[in-house]
């Protein structure tokens, strides 16, 4: 049996590390072809003496050195930097999983929608700063777009088998994240470590920081208006603390499908991986009987500025770039400790008011190029912005 070619771009994140579990179970059926990187070198070096691959690339060019030392006796092919990257993005496989973390993530995520068969897509970016490019590519090459994303997994399983037309409304669940029950006043006030507390999820830094703003059930949101083909009105947020309905999906029939799974990303990258197959991997089904009762709430946009914000995108994706531009920039100034936590909702609101960005976007987000030169205008602009 020829065994089906996989790329791993991001192998060293929280989902590189779930697939690799995933991938485990059943190595002998895989050749893996391209592992990546950007800083974790320990880790990478580890996963290539482990797995294998054919290649594997470092980001951070300082850390080339490390990598060649640690793996010189394999015969892995190595390289540093994002110009190899895409490279080995284009590479014809059968797999790719894109979990490179923000908009570094957006160009391999275009490759691989060109040479991959089937791309495994966890990087938010991608979408949401070129949803239409992206889609465009996978339709033209034929290549079969996959969420990971826990909610849209959901949502695309949901809709297996459905009409599109028979479709009226998602529900994409969001956790509440750790400052579900505080009062806005004490949001005001709250600090990086509080933030970091993610109730049911273990994630990396930036995501969880996001999820605590709820900013990621924003961008989640427009990545599913891209998948799913819908419009803002479509698409509803709430509160479901347990985390175990991933989303729902609402037909014309009255009927509301969900998708129920322990919170695990092992569940969504499977899926992705042996579709339209469901094989054996390691994951529990929920016993529940033990799970006791799960709980549904309006979110208070009060607290969580990030879905008000969202609908102005909502209505013109194409703002997606500076929308999400702007909200790394609010990001770092608040890891930083240069401005509290609910002044992130201000900074983004104001970036995507600024006239001198969205005065050209429909032109500028054509392109890989456009996008990338308006991602680093929005980032100009709000870097010099004070709060
Ligand atoms: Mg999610």
């Amino acid at each position: 049996m020829t065994k089906r070619k996989i790329n791993i771009f991001g192998t060293t994140g929280s989902v590189g590390q779930s697939t690799l579990k995933v991938l485990r179970e059943s190595k002998e059926a895989y050749e893996f072809v391209t592992f990546s990187a950007h800083n974790n070198v320990d880790q990478l070096i580890a996963d290539c003496l482990e797995f294998r691959p054919r290649y594997a690339n470092v980001g951070n060019e300082k850390y080339f050195w490390k990598l060649k030392n640690a793996l010189s006796h394999t015969n892995i092919i190595l390289s540093y930097g994002k110009r190899s990257l895409l490279d080995l993005a284009s590479i014809k496989v059968d797999w790719s999983m894109s979990a490179i973390i923000g908009f570094a993530g957006v160009e391999v995520s275009l490759r691989c929608a060109e040479y991959s068969n089937v791309l495994a897509l966890a990087n938010k970016e991608a979408l949401v700063c070129a949803g239409n490019l992206l889609l465009d590519i996978c339709k033209t090459n034929d290549t079969k777009l996959i969420p990971v994303d826990s909610e849209h997994s959901a949502i695309f399983q949901c809709l297996e088998g459905e009409r599109r037309k028979d479709l009226q409304s998602i529900i994409l669940t969001a956790s509440g994240g750790p400052f579900r029950d505080w009062s806005l006043k004490e949001m005001e006030s709250a600090t990086l470590k509080q933030a970091l507390k993610h109730p049911n999820w273990s994630m990396g830094t930036r995501i969880t920081i996001d999820s605590a703003s709820m900013f990621n059930k924003a961008l989640e949101l427009i990545e599913a208006m891209h998948l799913f083909g819908l419009n803002f009105s479509e698409v509803k947020v709430i509160i479901h603390p347990q985390s175990i309905i991933h989303s729902m999906v609402n037909f014309n029939d009255g009927s509301t499908l969900a998708q129920l799974s322990l919170p695990d990303m092992k569940g969504p990258i499977g899926y992705a991986l042996n579709y339209p197959k469901r094989l054996n991997i390691d994951l529990e089904n929920i016993d529940f009987t033990k799970l006791g009762s799960l709980e549904f709430f309006e979110p208070d946009k009060k607290k969580f500025p990030a879905l008000d914000i969202v609908e102005k995108v909502g209505k013109n994706l194409d703002l997606g770039v500076i929308f999400n531009a702007a909200k790394e920039i609010a990001l770092d100034k608040f890891i930083s400790g240069e401005i509290a936590f609910l002044k992130m909702a201000d900074l983004i609101e104001k970036t995507l008011e600024e006239s001198s960005l969205i005065n050209n976007i429909s032109a500028m987000s054509q392109n890989a190029t456009g996008i990338k030169e308006l991602d680093e205008l929005t980032r100009e602009f709000a870097k010099k912005l004070k709060f």
